[in-house]
């Protein structure tokens, strides 16, 4: 993919301005030279070829080839709420949560939440996702949203999408880990794959004869817990508002991992995996 720089907003102007950190970037970073062509991309769904007309110190000029819509979002939205890791995971995980296709990203206030930690204002994180965005080709950036506490997380979003909490109480039985409420297994209308089981609730995969496909509209939306894990008030709420839980195996994974297992699990469907050869 040729080198692709950020722009806030393109319009439909037959030369484009980049200022700041992209000027930067593109003259002393990638060492871009007049002439060349790079790709550019305002977050909205376009992209366009563009080629370097002039660099200066602290602007460079391009003018526009060819505009483009080049669609690389997810077949339907996915919000992901989790409590926000320390440090360098927290950074992987926005970056990652990006190049995997996640709509909106939510962090989340919680009982057991220690303090936001430091680093993670909502600039810095936006700037991950630029940055994951021009690595990996997106058009659209990831949403970062403000800091929202756990029950107005609950309410925002309506029983038609999927609404997910990861929640580790594996419950052995047979070849299988269920998710279950304190040692009770829930094997009613759960769907899953391998060792991954959902419990059952209302729930708009029964209303779609099960199909993860179908029910994937209008959304799907993923929450995972603090370090110290979700309180049991926490889950009770969260199931009086008939979201469901599901278990991720018999590790107790971090934060990050947990999200990115999940993102990965329900949106690489089949349509998407391609083995050859
Ligand atoms: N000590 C906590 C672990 C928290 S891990 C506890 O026992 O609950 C942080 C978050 O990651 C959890 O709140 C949960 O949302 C998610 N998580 C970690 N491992 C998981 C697993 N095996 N299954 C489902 N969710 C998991």
């Amino acid at each position: 993919m040729a080198d692709r720089f950020y722009v806030p907003y393109l319009g439909t102007s037959p030369s484009v301005r980049l200022e700041g950190d992209e000027a930067h970037h593109l003259s002393r970073v990638s060492r871009v030279r007049l002439g060349d062509r790079v790709q550019l991309f305002d977050g909205s769904g376009v992209q366009c070829e563009a080629v370097v007309e002039r660099v200066g110190k602290r602007e460079v000029l391009l003018s526009v080839l060819h505009r483009e819509t080049a669609d690389r979002e997810l077949p339907f939205p996915f919000h992901l709420g989790s409590a926000l890791p320390k440090g360098d995971r927290l950074q992987f995980l926005i970056e990652k949560a990006t190049e995997l296709g996640v709509t909106r990203f939510v962090p989340l206030v919680h009982d057991r939440g220690t303090q936001q930690p430091r680093g993670a204002n909502p600039d810095r994180m936006r700037r991950w996702v630029i940055e994951a965005s021009k690595q990996c080709g997106r058009n659209v950036l990831m949403e970062i949203s403000d800091p929202v506490q756990w029950e107005g997380f609950l309410d925002f979003f309506p029983r038609g999408m999927i609404r997910l909490i990861a929640h580790p109480s594996p419950v052995r039985t047979g070849e299988t880990w269920e998710m279950g409420e304190k040692g009770r297994t829930e094997k009613r209308g759960g769907f899953g794959k391998g060792h991954v089981r959902f419990g059952p609730s209302d729930d708009p995969l029964a209303a779609s004869g099960g199909q993860l496909g179908a029910a994937r509209q209008p959304g799907m939306v993923v929450a995972v817990g603090p370090e110290g894990g979700l309180t049991e008030r926490e889950v009770a709420r969260a199931r009086e508002r008939g979201w469901r839980l599901i278990g991720l195996g018999p590790r107790i994974l971090r934060v990050e991992t947990a999200a990115l297992a999940l993102v990965a699990m329900l949106t690489l469907g089949d349509e998407s995996i391609h083995l050859s050869g």
